[in-house]
């Protein structure tokens, strides 16, 4: 079985339609998407449209979370608060529903797949270093995680009587000892200042996860976002990919 995962797409329909156009070159059995489909962007109900119609299992993310009004935005920063506030006005009853379905994790044989981390899944906890990193892996019973939510490509491998070995998102072949946290970076808004579009590719038979980069143009997006209005420090990041 060959899965597509991707995950972070915050309403970025240029970057969503590369990605999607991109692995249909992979020959993937199945796409799952790992949440945050909307927020940020200026696309959230085609976004969810195009998940819909083409992912097989759909995580619900923090900002799906807060599009139905089950997540306090008091924490997020004035820039998220306001993207937030203006998808949430957005979107229709028919889409909130669609949103409601997302589930909150998924196990798949030896794989999870969730939004940020197989800890309290509704925290939202980040898993950013070796000790985050540490902490997840006690809550993970599969040999594989995919998660998102950070934006940032990496990966944690399991090590014995050590923290996670912590390395920047690489195609790798995982090793009969160890568990690995995977997290598979954002279509939608990168933060590893690579601007492109990333995604993850996982091969059960050739036991193998592939990272994807796909270019995308920024600039169309950029300029929706601007007549929506949306916050400049949203819109300036998408070039930056940070
Ligand atoms: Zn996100």
């Amino acid at each position: 079985m060959k899965l597509a995962l991707i995950s972070d797409i915050h309403g970025n329909l240029e970057a969503l339609v590369s990605v999607l156009n991109h692995v249909e070159k992979q020959k993937v059995d199945r796409i799952h998407c790992l949440g945050d489909v909307i927020g940020y962007g200026s696309d959230p109900s085609s976004c969810l449209e195009l998940v819909n119609n083409n992912c097989d299992i759909r995580i619900m993310g923090n900002h799906e979370f807060a599009a139905l009004g089950m997540e306090d935005i008091d924490d997020y920063n004035p820039a998220a608060q306001k993207s937030a506030i203006w998808t949430r006005a957005q979107l229709s009853d028919r889409e909130k529903a669609m949103i409601a379905e997302f589930e909150m994790s998924h196990t798949l044989d030896d794989i999870l797949l969730v939004h940020a981390s197989p800890f309290e899944p509704k925290e939202w906890h980040y898993v950013l270093n070796a000790e985050a990193a540490l902490e997840a892996l006690e809550y993970l019973d599969e040999k594989l995680c995919f998660l998102g939510h950070s934006h940032v490509p990496q990966i944690y491998a399991e090590r014995e009587n050590d923290l996670p070995r912590t390395q920047v998102g690489h195609d790798f072949l995982p090793d009969d000892q160890s568990r690995y946290i995977v997290n598979v970076g954002s279509v939608g808004q990168p933060r590893d200042n690579d601007p492109r579009a990333c995604y993850v590719t996982w091969d059960s038979e050739e036991y193998e996860v592939l990272y994807h980069r796909v270019d995308y143009d920024i600039e169309t997006t950029q300029d929706k976002m601007s007549q929506a209005n949306l916050p400049r420090m949203l819109i300036a990041r998408l070039s930056m990919g940070r």
